[in-house]
């Protein structure tokens, strides 16, 4: 019997879903964030199953992950929008799928100037955490110069980084100020919101939500709404089972080193640190036929699980199958935790 490796089985199903759910939830459209290889689904099948369900545009962080989606030949009309300032304006004309963030208003006059249309523009203001974006105090003359010229943009937008709750409400209403004093319906699309914000808040002037982690079913400590669904299960087989009773060794480490006294049996899986599931998942439980066991060791390709007789070569293993555990356990967030997985992992879909 031959075993694969194990597997991130993504569930479009479940992606379309929370797409809708959101959707009605909050009377808005969304653009989903797919950065960071889709937060570790696989950016290529999360892209093509959001397109099939009727998406038009996602965004990401770099210019670099623009080029990739574009490659796959999604469709004309997709759109991917890059919240890093592309300096290269040759390089922005060649691509007319790409919508870019920008971060500047000199670089707004400079991207006019050289023809880049407006319609593929998106606007992004500094409410003050003075990271990038157009500052508050050039707004005003920004305004003047979209009347003059005439401008409609493709969008306008902004990160609401509150630290408590009456903060975030500030915000709010500085955005809603700043883009009703340039005209909101220069915009086609207005957004402020990431994940935790939808959660948090309304924003009445967007026309989007901004989000990644609850787009696929994630959910932040703290926040719990039942009707999102998890898009992800990281799944595979067994890829054999020793009888160590009698063996000094376990892969490269001595067996009394492993702190496995008792066991008599370890099972293998084909997934490792080198796949993004790191050492810190030692001692942490995976399931296998609906039943939990504790995972001895992680190598670079293999992975070793402390099981009983019952187990057997082709059974069936969830691993990271509570995501809350998971994240305590290892004491990474759910960022991390999925962004590190590794492109050596094969992203299937389920249906
Ligand atoms: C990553 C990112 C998001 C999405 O954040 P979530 O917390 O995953 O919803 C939204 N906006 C910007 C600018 C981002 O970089």
């Amino acid at each position: 019997m031959v075993i694969n490796s194990i597997k991130m089985v993504i569930d479009q199903k479940n992606l379309l879903h929370n797409i809708d759910y959101l959707k009605n939830l909050r009377g808005k459209d969304i653009l989903p964030v797919v950065k960071a290889n889709a937060y570790g689904h696989g950016v290529e099948l999360i892209v093509k199953a959001l397109y099939a369900g009727g998406q038009k545009e996602v965004a990401v962080a770099r210019y670099m992950e623009a080029e990739n989606i574009l490659k796959m030949n999604i469709g004309d009309d997709f759109k991917v929008l890059v919240f890093e300032s592309i300096g290269d304006i040759e390089l922005i004309k060649n691509n007319p799928n790409i919508d870019i963030a920008v971060n500047d208003f000199a670089e707004l006059k400079e991207f006019i100037k050289a023809g880049i249309p407006s319609n593929r523009m998106q606007l992004k203001i500094d409410l003050g955490f003075g990271r990038n974006g157009i500052a508050i105090s050039e707004i005003p003359e920004l305004g003047k110069f979209t009347t003059e010229n005439n401008l409609k943009y493709k969008g306008i937008f902004s990160h609401l980084f509150a630290v408590n709750y009456e903060d975030g409400l500030e915000l709010i209403t500085l955005f809603t100020d700043l883009v009703n004093s340039i005209g909101k319906d220069k915009f086609e699309m207005i957004h402020l919101q990431n994940s935790a914000a939808v959660m948090n808040y309304d924003c009445e002037i967007a026309t989007h939500m901004r989000v990644g982690m609850l787009t696929y079913g994630l959910q932040e400590v703290g926040y719990f709404d039942p009707n999102l669904r998890q898009v992800f299960s990281l799944e595979g087989q067994i890829a054999g089972v020793r009888d160590i009773e009698d063996n000094k060794y376990v892969a490269y480490e001595l067996k009394d080193d492993l702190d496995i006294e008792g066991c008599k049996y370890l099972a293998k899986i084909k997934i490792g640190y080198g796949d993004g599931f790191l050492k810190r998942n030692e001692k942490s439980k995976c399931i296998i036929n609906n039943k939990e066991f504790k995972i001895a060791q992680v190598t670079m390709d293999n992975t070793f699980i402390e099981v009983d007789g019952s187990v057997k070569e082709g059974d069936t293993v969830l691993l990271y199958n509570d995501i809350t555990k998971a994240v305590n356990f290892t004491g990474m967030n759910i960022y991390e935790l999925l962004t590190v997985l590794s492109p050596r992992i094969p992203r299937v879909y389920k249906y």
